[in-house]
């Protein structure tokens, strides 16, 4: 596959241009909305084509798919563009600002017959997928509870638009919860029902929030809870389920790397569960790639896009209004 990069990021930079040269893919161009910024990526990364007009890689029928990973108020006009272009997309999250507007563009993906994949990177993790199996399997029996530990650090490298700018998309909800609603609906196999929440700025945060805590309903009856921050040096990340005959507690899973450890407590004991421990990224390309070809389904469709950030934004707006909030998820058609 040759990819165009929508977005100078730190993201690609870090993670996604190894991961698509690792599958195999070739990273034909790279847009940025500044001239100077995409001939210093393009140049330190190695990418033969750059500018700033989505045209460059829209028009180039060389170009298979697309990689979005600008700013978040971003991502809507850019994969409806790419789509009218015929090319398949794999969108950062949060898909979109409004559940309408990511509904739209995972809608017009559809009705194109093109692959539109979400990249929420934790269900790629040979971690989440252990967790997800065990579940499945029966071995903590009914799912009493899931509690998503996600309160991290923002490195100083990542304080700017995600901890001042609203109009970007800013705040930890858009940017963490997203992830915690993904994985609860993937490890769980259900949607929220109802949330509610309550949110702070506590020391980075300006004018949006950089702290979040909220309790979902699920329809089986379990109860998830959710903290997710950007101003916790010490917490540690990870996850408990807990069920009427075991517990899986997961430390340091919630992350972009394949590491953690897994522990299943039973009425026979305490055991470690091993994982592969492959890269996130490189799987979820895989399995993006595989859908092209018409095999399978992307690791997080489009569809799982609008319905973490349905979660995330009623999240938000319980916070707000401190009120529960319906989680009102759109379908494909
Ligand atoms: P960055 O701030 O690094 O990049 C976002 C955009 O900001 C870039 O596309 C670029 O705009 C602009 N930008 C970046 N660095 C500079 C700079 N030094 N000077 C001026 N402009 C700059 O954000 P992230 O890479 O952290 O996030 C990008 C997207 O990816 C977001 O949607 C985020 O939610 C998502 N993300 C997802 C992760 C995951 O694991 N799935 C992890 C991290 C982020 P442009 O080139 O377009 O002009």
């Amino acid at each position: 596959m040759r990819w165009g990069l929508i977005g100078a990021s730190t993201i690609a930079e870090q993670f996604m241009i190894g991961a698509i040269r690792a599958t195999g893919g070739t990273v034909a161009g790279v847009v940025s909305t500044t001239e100077a910024r995409a001939a210093d990526f393009a140049r330190a990364q190695g990418i033969p084509a750059h500018g700033t007009a989505l045209s460059l890689l829209l028009e180039d029928p060389t170009i298979g798919a697309v990689y979005i990973s600008s700013t978040n108020e971003k991502h809507h006009a850019q994969a409806l563009a790419a789509i009218r272009a015929g090319k398949h997309v794999l969108c950062e999250k949060p898909l979109a600002m409004t559940v309408a507007e990511a509904s739209e563009m995972v809608r017009a993906a559809d009705a194109a017959g093109l692959t539109f994949a979400t990249n929420h990177h934790l269900r790629c993790s040979g971690s989440h997928r252990a967790i997800r199996d065990l579940i499945a399997r029966g071995r903590i029996g009914r799912v009493l509870s899931l509690r998503l530990f996600h309160a991290v650090h923002l490195p100083a490298t990542l304080q700017g638009w995600r901890i001042k700018d609203a109009s970007a998309g800013g705040g930890v909800i858009p940017d963490i919860t997203v992830h915690d609603a993904d994985v609860a609906r993937f490890l769980l196999g259900e949607d929220p029902l109802t949330v509610v929440a309550q949110m702070s700025a506590s020391g980075m945060g300006q004018g949006v929030e950089d702290s979040a805590m909220s309790v979902w309903t699920m329809p089986s009856g379990a109860m998830v809870q959710s903290h997710e921050s950007f101003t916790h040096p010490f917490a540690g990340s990870g996850l408990e389920v807990h069920g009427t005959e075991g517990s899986i507690f997961a430390k340091g899973v919630m992350t972009q790397r394949p590491v953690g450890e897994i522990e299943l407590v039973t009425g026979q004991g305490r055991e470690a569960v091993p994982y592969p421990q492959h890269d996130l990224y490189a799987q979820g390309l895989t399995d993006f790639l595989a859908a092209t070809e018409g095999r399978g389904q992307p690791a997080a469709t489009g569809w799982d896009g609008v319905a973490a950030l349905a979660v995330a934004l009623a999240v938000r707006t319980a916070a707000q209004t401190g009120t529960r909030q319906t989680v009102d998820i759109p379908r494909a058609a």
